[in-house]
This record gives structure tokens, sequence and C-alpha cells, in this order.
């Protein structure tokens, strides 16, 4: 849920969601495509006006019969999802007492965690994280979370948000440094882990990283393919976001719809970090980006006919 400028660019951005979860759906191997919805709103709704629009989206996913099914994501909580189930069943990450699984974000970065191990281990040669200086970029539903387990890890956590209250409570908790907003993505650090929005790297802003890796849970994180390819001259490793991220959905999908027990759900987290090792093998292997790599896994096993409509 988000204000857009024009309905022209909330379906842009839908149609780039919409591939980004199909790539994530094959890129964890599970037997369906993936989809997006954006609801474009024209600014702060009133709590009724936010109701109605919730309760006719839940209408509208409902007339799909099933074959699209909806979930939380920036600006939706648990409580919109349960909102959504009031009018279908086809709603994941409803409150456990309404049926569903709950908020997918710590789930999310624990998948994100074990990916920053993998991706330390493969340029610093040990996943080791006590010393390592690691800059979470938005300390929400995921960011918050992550933090809290790389400090426990004993990392050096950073963390900056633009909504200082958030980042001033959890970094007295944990231990952390604070970092202003602006100052993110030029703050030297081992590990940058884009948390917030996407489009961070772009071609103005990776010139300006100070880091080794990036590996972090938000969406849609490269401005324009090219920026893979930036990010490998400039020798910055980069986590392939729809994989690195799929830990939310894995939880979910798993939990709610194939009744994995909590340690089934930690092993598929865990091995989100082995996919992401067998991604950086083969595109050092190949002499191309993560990026790539990871695509060309998720497009070979989504098929020759419809990998094509996967738009990027
Ligand atoms: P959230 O809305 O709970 O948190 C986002 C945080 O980023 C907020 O604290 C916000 O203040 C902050 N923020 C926004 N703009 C910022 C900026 N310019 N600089 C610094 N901080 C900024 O969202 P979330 O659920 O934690 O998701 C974070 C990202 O991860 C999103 O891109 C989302 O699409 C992606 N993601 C989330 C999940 C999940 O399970 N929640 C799963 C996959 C991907």
């Amino acid at each position: 849920m988000k204000v857009y400028a024009t309905p022209a660019e909330a379906l842009e951005d839908a149609m780039r969601l919409a591939g980004a979860m199909t790539l994530k759906m094959a890129g964890i191997d599970v037997p369906f495509g993936g989809g997006k919805a954006v609801l474009a709103i024209p600014g702060q709704l009133a709590d009724g006006d936010r109701r109605e629009l919730l309760l006719s989206y839940g209408e509208l996913v409902d007339s799909l019969g099933g074959t699209y099914r909806t979930g939380p994501d920036v600006n939706t909580t648990v409580a919109d999802m349960d909102v959504i189930g009031e009018r279908t069943p086809y709603v994941f990450c409803r409150s456990v007492g309404r049926g569903g699984s709950g908020d997918p974000g710590p789930y999310t970065a624990r998948g994100v965690f074990h990916g920053i191990r993998a991706s330390v281990r493969h340029v610093f040669g040990s996943d080791e994280l006590a010393g390592r200086s690691i800059l979470v970029q938005g300390v929400g539903s995921v960011g918050e979370r992550l933090a809290e387990q790389l400090a426990s890890a004993g990392a050096r956590v950073l963390v900056s948000d633009i909504d200082t209250a958030r980042t001033g409570a959890l970094a007295e908790r944990i231990g952390a440094e604070i970092i202003a907003a602006d100052d993110a993505i030029t703050t030297e650090c081992d590990v940058y882990a884009p948390c917030a929005l996407g489009g961070t790297l772009n071609a103005d802003s990776i010139p300006l990283l100070r880091c080794r890796v990036v590996a972090g849970s938000a969406n849609n994180q490269l401005a324009e393919p090219g920026d893979a390819e930036r990010l490998r001259e400039a020798g910055i490793l980069y986590a392939p976001d729809f994989v690195i991220n799929a830990g939310g959905v894995l939880y979910a999908w798993g939990t709610e719809g194939l009744g994995w027990t909590p340690d089934q759900v930690e092993a598929r987290h865990a091995s989100l970090g082995d996919a992401l090792a067998a991604i950086y093998t083969r595109a050092e292997d190949e002499g191309t980006t993560t990026a790539e790599a990871a695509e060309r896994i998720a497009r070979a096993r989504i098929g020759p006919s419809e990998s094509a409509d996967v738009d990027r």
C-alpha cells in the first residue's frame, strides 16, 4: 500500500514486484508462480477508508478463486490481513488467532541472517560475524529482528532509519550505533543490509558504497539490471534480493500450506545460505554477476515458455 504519483507508476511497480515474486518462488523451488498487488492510495487514509479499501480488495482477491493469494508487505500488517480475511480465505499471514501464521517479518529476517553469514563466508573465508560491521538500513518488521540477531552473533551493528524513534530504542537495547538516514550509503562497513525500500542501488549510489557485501531484505534493490555489473566492478558481493529475502514466503507457505514444524522452517531458512553460496560459485565460474546467475537458475526452473514473461 503506497502513494504513487500516477496509476501508471503503480502498475509498473506491481509488474516489477510480480516479476520478482515469480523469480522468488522459482528460486526456492516451490511449484507456484509469483504475483503481487499494489494498493495505490492518494495519501494517508482514515481508518474507516482503509478498512473499506481492504474489504473491497479482499473481494477482488476472492473473485480470483485462489489462483492468486495475497499477503502483507510494505505498509500492510497482520491486522490488515485479518480484515482482508473477512472477504476471502486466500490470504496469508492473518493473525494466529484467525488461523494465520502471523507476521512473516521475523522469518524473512532469519533468512537474511543466514544469507549474510553465507555472503561473509564467501568474501572473508569465515562466516564468523563477531567483529564484522553490518549496517541495517530500515529497522521495521524485518530490519529490527535482523539487527537483534546480528548483535546476538557478536557483530558490530549500525542501524539507520528515517523514523528516528525506531533507531533510538533499538540501538539502546542491542548496543548498536545510529547512522543518519542520509549517511547510510556512504558509511564504511563490511555488510550493507538494505531493509527499507527498493532501488537504493543505482548508478549514483554504487560508487559511494564503502562495503564489501550488499545483503538485505528489500525487494528490487537494483534500480536497473546493469547495477549488478556496477557492483561486481566495484568488488562488492551482491546477494540477489529475491533469494535472500525468501524466508517470509517460505515460512508462510510452509506453515500454512504444508504444515511445516519450526525445525523444518529453520532448515529451509538455513538452506537460503546454501543457495546463495551456490549462486556465488556459479557467478564466478561463468564470469557473470550474482544477479544473472540467480536469475538463470530461477528461469531454468520456470521453463522456457513462461520465463519470457518474467518482467524485470
Ligand atoms: P516495514 O515497513 O516494516 O519497515 C521499513 C522500515 O524502513 C521502516 O522503519 C521505515 O521507516 C524505514 N525506511 C523507509 N524509508 C527509509 C529510508 N529512505 N531510509 C531509511 N529507512 C527507511 O517493512 P518490512 O516489512 O520490514 O520490509 C522491509 C523491506 O523488505 C521491504 O522492501 C519489503 O518489501 C522487503 N521484504 C519484506 C518481507 C517481510 O516479510 N516483511 C519479505 C520480503 C521482502
